[in-house]
């Protein structure tokens, strides 16, 4: 399934105030569309529909994105059209048509409509109205109306592509947005969960909320871990998960996988939560041989709890024996179904330090590791 994106970005925008029209302004340290078209990174193509006075500035803030600049027309229903035609000769199973001014949408949303769009022909995220409604004339309430059944529209609005090129080619004209387009068509428009925090930017307080909202989703957090343990007597070790056959075995409290241990005190030190020490102390007979798998889980489900994701770790093996190469698929595989995350995203290496020290002679085994956490 191909999924294209189009940005709508022809609009002059001057409610929200400033020099430039709002999607070229800048919010927490970016314009505004460049956050929109990041966060439409996935899809491929992905059209931004522009102004013609705005050519310079639109390639300016796409640079070094794959984005194909589309001149729109009077009419938002125009400019999205223009897009379609532009779309066209790739022939996308689906659409996501977005607002440029939503720039804090989430994966979550997207991927709720791209969800329903299996099901339906168009899907949309909105959000229920809570508040009471009145009209009113001048400063007095005249009356209220019933909420219920009432939504407030957002964007991304998903459509399976034909169904929406025809639907807008065969459209009079003046559709507030494109589930309207659709409705108009027959098409069947599902409704998925929206966020508050898929605001559209309209005045200039909004850019200080949509700062807010877009500084605290930038949280990126980088911890790194180092672990030895001994030899001892026995007939295999037990690295990243995976049993590995030897003529010693590692001393430790627990099953002494010195690998996980770098590993879980990377992803404690993200947090800046201490080490494997200390949420699970040695002097506690409890965790005597207990697997690593426990703590490793334990740091992934804190990460979790704050909003964190794991964004990748990488572990290197310092040791002579045994060969970890033979190992290393299985290790990272373990690690990466332990931890919830895509084996993509987890890397086991190793190296020998020459013979010299305690790995070099053999004494014992090192790990250190970096993780990062990212909050989205
Ligand atoms: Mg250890």
């Amino acid at each position: 399934m191909t999924v294209a994106a189009l940005i709508v970005a022809a609009g002059r925008g001057t409610r929200a105030g400033g020099p430039l029209p709002k999607q070229w302004q800048d919010v927490a340290g970016k314009p505004v569309a460049r956050w929109t078209l990041e966060a439409f990174g996935f899809a491929d193509p992905c059209v931004l529909v522009i102004h013609p006075d705005d050519a310079a500035r639109a390639a300016e803030v796409a640079a070094g994105l794959d984005v194909t600049l589309v001149h729109g027309a009077e009419t938002r229903a125009g400019s999205v059209l223009a897009g379609l035609k532009a779309l066209a000769r790739h022939s996308p199973d689906k659409v996501l048509i977005h607002d440029v001014a939503r720039p804090c949408i989430s994966r979550t949303v997207i991927d709720a409509v791209l969800a329903a769009l299996q099901t339906t022909p168009g899907a949309a995220p909105a959000l229920a109205v809570t508040d009471a409604l009145w009209t009113g004339t001048g400063q007095r309430v005249t009356g209220t109306r019933d909420r219920s059944g009432l939504y407030r529209a957002q964007t991304p609005q998903g459509f399976r592509f034909a169904d929406i090129l025809a639907a807008h080619k065969a459209h009079p004209g003046g559709a507030a947005d494109d589930v309207e387009v659709a409705r108009a068509a027959g098409l069947d428009v599902a409704i998925v969960p929206g966020e508050e925090r898929n605001l559209k930017i309209t005045g200039p307080d909004d850019f200080a909320r949509a700062a807010t909202l877009l500084e605290d989703r930038m949280d990126i957090r980088l911890g790194n871990g180092f672990d030895v343990h001994a030899f001892e007597d026995g007939d295999h070790v037990v690295l990243c998960g995976v049993r590995v056959p030897h003529d010693r075995a590692l001393k430790g409290h627990s099953d002494a996988d010195v690998g996980m241990h770098a590993v879980t005190d990377a992803i404690y030190g993200a947090l800046a939560e201490g080490d494997i020490g200390r949420h699970f102390p040695p002097s506690d007979p409890q965790w005597k041989g207990a697997a690593s798998e426990i703590f490793l889980r334990h740091a992934c489900d804190l990460a979790r709890a704050r909003g964190f994701e794991i964004g990748n770790v990488d572990c290197t093996l310092i040791c002579e024996r045994p060969k970890v190469g033979p190992h290393a698929a299985a290790m990272m595989a373990e690690m990466a179904r332990i931890m919830g995350t895509a084996e993509e995203r987890v890397s086991i290496k190793a190296t020998t330090s020459e013979r010299l020290g305690f790995t070099g002679r053999e004494e014992g085994i090192a790990a250190l590791a970096t993780a990062t956490l990212i909050r989205t």
